[in-house]
């Protein structure tokens, strides 16, 4: 069984690429009949934003995926939010520190960012950047006893195995004749830890076995390697996943699709869609294709590490849709506790003003459904039977088409008038321009029925 993690800083809203790094964190556990962890890093109290942190365990609440540990529902290894674990880092500094693997260094900013100016205008540039002046002993009245704790980094980097990618040997690039050193700060000024060192310490002590992140970690892996070398700790395996890119393969912005996955679900995307959806970026199953669609429970059976891909990972939105018009007609032949249909109703409340209900917005979606794979889509296309339509240009002879269905007070009667003289083709296309502002898909039977023999009438009159 592995023990997984999933550890965010919350400092925003959690978008599709950490909803897939939590989901195959979460399916890693299942599958083994492990524990899946979620872990709040909450040290850079600058970067904390307020109420991403609830916002976070709401929006994973309503996908589905729970923890095993969290600050929420605790665990033997809390407290799992890292503001909360001061003491305990203190403690593994400190053992660094008698260990000869780190020191206090009490340099003071101007001198820092000097050295840092210094190293970055080599030529090529020295990424490290610290001379170890303090590495030697520095007396502590310097700074005015301010200082941070530094690792000493080894010289080379240790190369790991990356369960996706092979081996992997990232160094930090150093100048070659550079007495420079990557000594990166393990303790800030405040006594706060930095990720680096809480990351390490946290996922030995919370006994991680697998750490799956995305591809932007990778650089920081090595370091984490030396540390838990300094530690005489065994790490865990890493997986790093690939990054997600638009469709013509850029970076993802905001418009090509990096949405937060709350606005999903307020756009009326059903958690088993968003699900699948993630799950297929980067993942390709054998008997699994990018178009069958499977609940969590069994992604909890059947997800494979082995089967993830390299290639970055394309966000395709049209994925979404179609997996969401697809369990659309699940949930509106069964639809449960109805909530799903509120951004639905809200939606088209709010633009058109209905005073229909909720469930004539259900009966709406099951009269139109197929047609519409999110909100936008839904107010769009059935937005004709929740507020009468601009009376459409028509012909002189479909003018008199529908007056004649108009003057018999009854589509019925109408249509059996006109029916000597018309095909019914015909006919029902002048009715469906009149009354359903041409609105393909859906039985005309069924929408006059939903609109009511008063509601039809008018939009027959209308003109
Ligand atoms: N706190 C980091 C983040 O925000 C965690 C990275 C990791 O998984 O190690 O993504």
């Amino acid at each position: 069984p592995e023990r997984t993690r999933f550890a965010p800083s919350p400092t925003g809203l959690l978008h599709l690429g950490s909803l897939r790094t939590a989901l195959y964190n979460y399916l890693q556990a299942k599958v083994t009949a492990g524990q899946f962890l979620l872990r709040v890093e909450d040290t850079d109290q600058t970067r904390l934003v307020p109420g991403a942190e609830e916002h976070l365990y709401q929006t994973l609440d309503k996908l589905g995926i729970k923890a095993d540990e969290s600050p929420k529902v605790g665990g033997p290894y809390g407290p799992y939010k890292q503001s909360e674990r001061s003491d305990i880092y203190r403690k593994y500094v400190d053992q660094l520190l008698e260990s000869g693997h780190a020191y206090k260094c009490y340099c003071s900013k101007d001198r820092l960012d000097d050295l840092r100016d210094s190293a970055r205008a080599l030529v090529p540039p020295s990424m490290a950047s610290y001379d170890r002046k303090c590495a030697h002993g520095v007396a502590s009245d310097s700074n005015n006893g301010e200082y941070v704790v530094r690792f000493k980094a080894p010289d080379l980097y240790p190369s790991y195995t990356d369960e996706l990618h092979g081996q992997v040997n990232i160094q930090v690039q150093r100048n070659a004749n550079d007495t420079r050193f990557d000594d990166i700060v393990l303790l800030k000024s405040d006594g706060l830890p930095t990720y680096h060192l809480a990351n390490v310490v946290d996922d030995h002590l919370m006994k991680i076995t697998t750490v799956i992140r995305g591809e932007e970690w990778m650089p920081s892996t090595p370091k984490h390697i030396a540390l838990y070398e300094a530690f005489g700790w065994t790490p865990p395996r890493f997986v790093h996943i690939p990054l997600l890119t638009s469709v013509d393969n850029k970076k993802l912005s905001k418009r090509s699709g990096d949405i937060d996955v709350m606005s999903l679900l307020e756009n009326g995307y059903l958690p088993e869609a968003i699900l699948n959806f993630v799950l297929h970026f980067g993942w390709s199953h054998n008997h699994i294709q990018a178009s069958d669609r499977i609940g969590l429970s069994r992604m909890e059976q059947i997800f494979d590490l082995k089967t993830l891909t390299k290639g970055n990972a394309k966000v395709d939105f049209s994925k979404l849709v179609y997996y969401n018009k697809h369990y659309m007609y699940g949930r509106i032949k069964n639809p449960g506790d109805k909530e799903w249909i509120k951004p639905y109703y809200e939606a088209m409340k709010k633009e058109t003003g209905t005073t229909k209900t909720l469930d004539d917005c259900l009966t709406a979606m099951e009269i139109m459904k197929g047609s519409f794979g999110n909100v936008e889509e839904f107010v769009t296309t059935c937005r004709f039977l929740f507020e009468r339509p601009m009376r459409p240009m028509l012909t002189l002879e479909e003018e008199k088409m529908v007056r004649t269905i108009a003057e018999a007070k009854d589509v019925k009667m109408g249509i059996a008038i006109l029916d000597t003289r018309y095909d019914k083709k015909q006919i029902y296309q002048v009715l469906r321009k009149v009354i359903a502002d041409g609105t393909p898909g859906a039985s005309m039977d069924k929408i006059r029925w939903f609109l009511g023999k008063e509601e039809v009438q008018a939009r027959l009159e209308g003109f």
